[in-house]
C-alpha cells in the first residue's frame, strides 16, 4: 500500500517536473523566436540604411566628380582660348569641388575609423592656426560670405590632431555655408574656458528645431530643414565622435534671434606646443 502510494506521489512529481520543463522549454523557444525576429528586423533595417547610404554617397560623390571632369575637359579643349575670367572661374570650381570631394571622402573614412575606435595619435594642436587656415580656405572659395572672427591672438594648444581638427572645423563651416542665406555673416570665436578651449561657429540661417538638437549628431540623421540642401548626414556625427575620442564634445546651443550656434570643446594640452605649430 505504502509502495503504491509512494509510486503515485513519485509519478505525480515527475509529471509536474516534466510539465515545468516543457513550459520552461516553450518559454525559451518563444524568447528565442522573438530574438530572431528582432535581429532579423534589425538586420533588414541595417541593410536598408546601408542601401540608402550607398545611394546617397554615390549621388553626393557624382556631383563634384562631374564638375571636376567637366572643367578639366573645358580647360583641356579650350584652355588657350578661354577668357581670363572664365579660366579663373573654372579653376575656382575645380578647387572648390576638389576640396568638397576630399571632405566627403575624409568624412566617410573618419566615420569608419572612429566606428572601430581608431583615432590618430593625440598631439598638441594650435587651434588658432587651424581656424586661420580654414577661414582662409573658406574665404577663397566663398568670397561673398562675410566672416566675423573673435579670438585672442594666443590660444593655448589643445589635445587633438591636425587632421581631425581641420575636419571638424571644415564641417561646421561648410554647414554654416550650406544652411544660411547668401550674404548673412558667419561668426567664429574661440576662448579658453577652464581646462579647455571652446570654439563656436554661428550662422544666421533657419537654425535647427530644438527637439532635433541632439538627433542631428546621430549618423545619417538629416532634419526636415535640410531638404533641398546637399548632404549625407554624417558631418556632425564625425565631429562628435572625433572630438569625444580626444576628450572633447560638441553641442548646439539655442541662439536668440535665430540661426545655429555650434560649439565644440577640446582639453588644453599640458605639453608645450611643438615649434613648427607655434602661432605666428
Ligand atoms: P548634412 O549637412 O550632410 O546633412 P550633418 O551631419 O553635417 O549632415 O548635419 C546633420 C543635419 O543637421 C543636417 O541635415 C541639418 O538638418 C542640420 N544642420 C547641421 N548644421 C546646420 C546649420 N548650420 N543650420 C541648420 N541646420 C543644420
Amino acid at each position: 500500500m505504502t509502495a503504491a502510494l509512494n509510486r503515485a506521489i513519485e509519478t505525480r512529481r515527475l509529471r509536474r517536473e516534466v510539465k515545468q520543463s516543457q513550459e520552461a522549454l516553450q518559454k525559451y523557444a518563444d524568447e528565442l523566436e522573438q530574438r530572431v525576429e528582432e535581429r532579423t528586423a534589425d538586420l533588414k533595417q541595417a541593410l536598408r540604411a546601408k542601401d540608402e547610404f550607398l545611394a546617397l554617397v554615390s549621388h553626393e560623390l557624382r556631383t563634384p566628380v562631374s564638375v571636376i571632369f567637366g572643367n578639366i575637359e573645358l580647360l583641356n579643349k579650350l584652355g588657350g582660348r578661354l577668357a581670363k575670367d572664365d579660366k579663373k572661374a573654372a579653376m575656382t570650381d575645380l578647387r572648390r569641388e576638389g576640396r568638397r570631394l576630399r571632405r566627403l571622402v575624409e568624412n566617410i573614412l573618419a566615420l569608419a575609423r572612429v566606428e572601430y575606435g581608431v583615432a590618430n595619435e593625440p598631439v598638441p594642436v594650435s587651434v588658432g592656426n587651424i581656424i586661420r587656415q580654414q577661414l582662409d580656405w573658406h574665404h577663397q572659395m566663398y568670397p561673398e560670405r562675410p566672416i566675423e572672427v573673435q579670438f585672442a591672438h594666443e590660444i593655448p594648444p589643445v589635445v587633438c590632431d591636425d587632421f581631425s581638427l581641420e575636419l571638424v572645423l571644415g564641417n561646421l563651416l561648410a554647414n554654416a555655408e550650406k544652411y544660411s542665406p547668401p550674404g548673412q555673416p558667419v561668426h567664429v570665436s574661440a576662448e579658453v574656458n577652464r581646462r579647455s578651449v571652446v570654439v563656436s561657429v554661428r550662422d544666421r540661417g533657419p537654425g535647427v528645431p530644438p527637439e532635433e538638437a541632439d538627433r542631428i549628431f546621430a549618423p545619417f540623421y538629416r532634419s526636415e530643414n535640410a531638404s533641398g540642401v546637399k548632404g549625407m548626414g554624417i558631418g556632425l556625427a564625425v565631429c562628435k565622435r572625433l572630438l569625444e575620442a580626444y576628450g572633447g564634445s560638441v553641442w548646439l546651443a539655442p541662439h536668440e534671434g535665430g540661426g545655429s550656434d555650434f560649439s565644440f570643446s577640446l582639453p588644453l594640452a599640458s605639453e608645450p606646443l611643438v615649434p613648427d605649430l607655434a602661432i605666428d
